[in-house]
C-alpha cells in the first residue's frame, strides 16, 4: 500500500461510525476541483507506511468502529484487497471513497466493503471536463458500471457530485440526478465547490458557485428524486 496520509479520527467520512481515514496515494483522474493534488501521482514517495497504519489501528481497536479508504483513488492500490482483509480481521468495518473508475478492482474488493461514497462527477456521457480526462465517455461508462455493480451488490452507499460551475450546469446536475434516481440510488449529496489556491482553470465567481444552492426550485426537484438528499456547503 502506498499511503499519502492518515487521519486518526473522524465522525463525518463513514456515516454513523467513528473512523480513521487512510488516504491512498495515486489517482487516475485529474478533476479540476481536486483539493488533494498531492495525492494524484501514482507511486509517489510518502512518509506513511502501511505498518504504521496497522499499529495505529491496533491501538484504537476499542475506540474506533471503522476505517475509511480514501484518496487519491484507493482502487489504484494493488494491495487494497489484502489491506481490507487485514482491517476486517482487526474487527473494523470498512468504507471506500472512490470515483469508480477502476471497475475490475472494485469488483475484487466489493465483498470486503461495508459502505461506499461514490463520486459521480457528471452525466456519464460527458465526463471529460469534470474528471480532467481526454475521453468524454470512457471514464463515465466505467463509473456507470461501478454504480451498477454497487447497486446489484446491495451495499449501502451515497452517490455524490461536486458542483463546480466550470464543469457542470444545473441542467447537467438535474439530468444526472434523474439518471441516478431511475437506476435506484437512494442517497444523493451535492457538494459545493471550494475555491482552489493554485487551480489550473480560472476561478468561478461566488455567485456562480452558490447558484446551485440559492435556487430552491432546483433543490426541491432533486429532493423529490431520492429518499435522502443532502447538500454540503463549503
Ligand atoms: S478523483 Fe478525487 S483525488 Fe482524484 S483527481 Fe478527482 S478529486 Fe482528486
Amino acid at each position: 500500500m502506498n499511503i499519502g496520509g492518515l487521519l486518526p479520527f473522524t465522525m463525518i467520512d463513514f456515516p454513523g461510525k467513528l473512523s480513521a481515514v487512510v488516504f491512498c496515494q495515486g489517482c487516475v483522474l485529474r478533476c479540476p476541483y481536486c483539493h488533494n493534488p498531492e495525492l494524484q501521482t501514482v507511486g509517489a514517495q510518502t512518509d506513511v507506511r502501511w505498518d504504521d497504519v496497522i499499529q495505529l489501528l491496533k491501538s484504537r481497536q476499542k475506540l474506533l468502529d471503522g476505517v475509511v479508504f480514501s484518496g487519491g483513488e484507493p482502487l489504484v492500490q494493488d494491495d487494497l484487497k489484502k489491506a481490507l482483509e487485514q482491517v476486517k480481521e482487526l474487527g473494523f468495518q470498512t468504507a471506500l471513497h472512490t470515483s469508480g473508475a477502476l471497475v475490475d478492482r472494485l469488483k475484487e474488493v466489493l465483498p470486503l466493503v461495508d459502505w461506499i461514497g461514490l463520486d459521480v462527477k457528471a452525466p456519464f456521457a460527458h465526463y471529460a471536463k469534470a474528471s480532467g480526462t481526454k475521453s468524454e465517455a470512457a471514464i463515465g461508462s466505467k463509473t456507470e458500471q461501478a454504480l451498477d455493480l454497487i447497486l446489484n451488490a446491495g451495499i449501502p452507499f451515497e452517490a455524490r457530485t461536486t458542483t463546480d460551475p466550470r464543469v457542470l450546469t444545473k441542467a447537467d446536475v438535474k439530468a444526472l440526478a434523474l439518471t441516478l434516481s431511475q437506476k435506484g440510488v437512494k442517497h444523493y449529496a451535492l457538494q459545493e465547490y471550494r475555491p482552489l489556491e493554485n487551480g489550473k482553470l480560472p476561478e468561478p465567481s461566488p455567485a456562480e458557485i452558490t447558484s446551485f444552492y440559492t435556487d430552491k426550485v432546483f433543490l426541491d426537484e432533486l429532493k423529490e428524486l431520492f429518499d435522502d438528499f443532502i447538500v454540503r456547503r463549503a
